[in-house]
């Protein structure tokens, strides 16, 4: 099963995932930085995109 991980310590808070694949990612308001909604989600396309799309490169999918 795929896992994904987020660098805290590198996501700048665009929020760029949250924008791209909303029902995956949502930001951690107090922190300022992006976080999953569930501790196990399923890795669609949408994944892969905000993924790509991270300007910090900071999402990891391990398959
Ligand atoms: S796209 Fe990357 S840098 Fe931007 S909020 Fe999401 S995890 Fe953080």
């Amino acid at each position: 099963m795929a896992e994904i991980t987020i660098d805290t310590y590198l996501c700048s808070g665009c929020e760029t995932c949250v924008e791209l694949c909303p029902e995956v990612f949502r930001m951690d308001k107090v922190m300022g930085k992006a976080e999953l909604i569930t501790t196990n989600p399923v890795v669609t396309e949408d994944v892969f995109q905000a993924a790509a799309y991270c300007p910090e490169k900071c999402i990891a999918i391990i398959e």
